[in-house]
């Protein structure tokens, strides 16, 4: 298997001109970074991840997490190593709050580390991404004791966190969930309850976990309005804040899974464990928003990071594998699949879709450094707005992605791909999980229409809307005028969409449009991102290959990818009753 080259210019080169670090590193919180500082670590991380965690990636899968008679949970032995390197060299640490032993760097510093973490190891990545989100939940609504206690030592990365949510009978509707809190003398809860699924529930990686546990307390009302968040720690620190006694905490069992093999999904039983409220009662919705908010960007992020890991890998294979002869090769010669039309179409898919969905993503990363830094409250509201636009885009549209993506990378490897020895099929198997979890994409897309496209009363897309019209003088006169051209297109296409789904009268139909819809919004979103990314480019494109493929991959996307916009208007537009027009179970046999 190859192995993993970190994209480390385009890393730069996104934060450097999507996210637009020189302006948050201007914020005071910020003031102890510099875009040099920043990048020095970018280089560092590669190294960290390229040659300590990318090589674990096939152990993973193949040795996978064990559940052992005793109970107890063993990660594989190569992740147990690296985990306890990545805690020592401090990389969980760089964006966590200065105050608890962290770096203090921006979230979307961070995301670009993250990024090359789950490109290396998806399955290890996920413990230290829900840490992270942890630490935020906990700085962001825990009490002074509470951030005391856990945040060091979940910002170190000696302790990991988990995000406890997950019921048999209560998924996607989170508001079913039965988990107890009983109250306490000495002001704890007493936890009790079963929960299915838990990434990372148990594991010897660390000497103790903090689980966020959603559960209601009595007399709390049916639904979401019910649930309270809290900390339970698998093991209860003692005074001097060493895991001490056990706290009714075990794993139950591990599930047998199609891909993210050394991540261990844990049913976890809750018995009479002790554990300490987040926030307010009946507000563990708030908080726990707080945690998913971050994770739903991150889990965006390991479809595109797998995609590019499938990529790369993809790449090199299609420069050694000889089949054929292409169009105008000596006769005497076989040649490499890369110089077949159809096989470089995959590759420039692939990698279109990759480039445009980091930016997407790296956006919203920008955007949260904006929400919680930056100055002036005009700036902060309008980071809020992108990123609650954004997030649920960038969650679905880049794990769709990631699933269609990997499926490329295992196609032009033919035959081998299917074969596990050569680890494409790793990379698809494992990217199939993250439409799931953290909200499936159809519940991604739901919000995205009911939720955020009424913000400001649709104002907030007009918004993304006009800031895309607002480059395409720009990209006329800079000789881009294909991309502006499409891009006026795709946006009239998104624009009308907008207005239909805002005005059905019918929840049902905007219900039935709104996966087309948010399919539409990130093909849009994308080709955005490129067009602005090859505005850059064209000044040193004439001297620089890299520049140059930046325009060229821009001008392939508007031109060839972009256009399916236009087509999934009439899906959005549908409305429900052709859903439901057949009985199905009356037709199925
Ligand atoms: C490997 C793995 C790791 C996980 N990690 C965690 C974790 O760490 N913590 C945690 O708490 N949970 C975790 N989960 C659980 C995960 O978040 C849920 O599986 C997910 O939220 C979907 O819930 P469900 O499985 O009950 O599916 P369901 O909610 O039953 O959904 C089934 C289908 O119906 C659709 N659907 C459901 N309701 C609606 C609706 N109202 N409108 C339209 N469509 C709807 C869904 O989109 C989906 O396609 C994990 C799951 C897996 C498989």
């Amino acid at each position: 298997m190859s192995d993993y080259s970190p994209p480390v210019r385009d890393l730069k080169f996104v934060l450097e001109h999507i996210c637009d670090l020189n302006e948050i590193v201007s914020y005071p919180a910020f003031e102890h970074v510099d875009p040099e500082l920043a990048f020095g670590a970018l280089d560092e991380a590669a190294r960290f991840f390229s040659e300590v965690v990318a090589p674990t990636n096939r152990d993973g899968d193949t040795i996978g997490s064990i559940r052992n008679d005793d109970g107890t949970v063993t990660a594989p032995p190569s992740f147990k190593k690296a985990y306890g390197q990545y805690v020592a060299a401090g990389w969980g640490a760089v964006k966590g709050p200065m105050e608890y032993g962290g770096h203090g760097f921006p979230g979307s510093v961070g995301l670009a580390i993250l990024e090359m973490m789950t490109s290396a190891n998806m399955a290890f990545s996920l413990c230290p991404m829900l840490s992270s989100s942890a630490i935020l939940a906990i700085d962001a609504h825990g009490s002074d004791e509470m951030k005391a206690t856990y945040l060091e030592k979940l910002v170190s990365g000696e302790w990991t966190g988990t995000m406890v949510l997950t019921e048999p009978e209560a998924g996607s509707d989170v508001g079913a969930l039965r988990a107890k809190a009983t109250p306490n003398e000495d002001g704890s809860w007493a936890i009790d309850g079963t929960k299915i699924f838990i990434t990372w529930g148990d594991h010897d990686m660390v000497d103790n976990i903090v689980h966020l546990v959603l559960a209601r307390t009595p007399e709390a009302p049916p639904g979401t309005k019910g649930i309270s968040l809290f900390v339970v720690p698998k093991l209860i620190p003692d005074s001097s804040g060493a895991p001490a006694d056990t706290n009714g905490v075990s794993c139950v069992s591990i599930e047998h899974k199609l891909g993210i093999h050394g991540s261990p999904t844990c049913v976890m039983a809750f018995e009479d464990s002790t554990g300490w409220m987040i926030g307010e009662e009946n507000q563990g919705m708030r908080a726990m928003f707080t945690m998913m908010n971050d994770a739903r960007l991150h889990v965006g992020l390991e479809g595109m990071g797998v995609a590019e890991r499938s990529y790369q890998q993809a790449l090199e294979y299609s420069t050694t594998r000889t089949q054929g002869r292409a169009v105008g090769a000596p006769k005497t010669e076989v040649s490499p699949i890369i110089e077949h039309p159809d096989v470089r179409r995959m590759l420039m898919t692939m990698k279109a879709y990759i480039e445009g969905t980091r930016a997407l993503l790296f956006d919203i990363a920008g955007a949260i450094d904006r929400e919680h830094h930056a100055p002036d409250e005009a700036t902060r509201l309008a980071g809020q707005e992108r990123a609650a636009l954004l997030t649920p885009v960038g969650k679905a549209f880049g794990t769709d992605l990631g699933v269609e993506l990997t499926s490329i990378g295992v196609q032009i490897h033919g035959g081998p791909g299917y074969i596990e020895e050569t680890g494409s099929a790793q990379f698809f198997r494992d990217a199939r999980i993250a439409p799931i979890y953290e909200g499936t994409n159809g519940i991604q897309a739901i919000d995205l229409v009911m939720r955020k496209l009424p913000m400001r009363g649709g104002d907030v897309v007009d918004d993304f809307l006009a800031e895309i019209a607002a480059i395409e003088p720009e990209l006329r006169s800079a000789d881009l005028g294909a991309i502006a051209e499409r891009l006026e297109t795709g946006r009239g296409a998104l624009a009308e969409a907008s207005a239909y789904l805002a005005s059905c009268d019918n929840p049902n139909d905007a219900l039935a449009g709104a996966t087309p819809y948010l399919r539409m919004f990130g093909l849009l979103a994308c080709s955005y991102y490129l067009a602005r990314q090859a505005l850059v480019a064209t000044a040193s494109a004439a001297d620089d290959d890299w520049m140059a493929a930046k325009l060229a991959t821009a001008r392939f996307y508007a031109t060839q990818l972009l256009p399916q916009a236009g087509g999934l208007l009439p899906s959005v537009m549908a409305g429900a009753d052709q859903l439901f027009e057949i009985d199905l179970t009356a037709v199925s046999a």
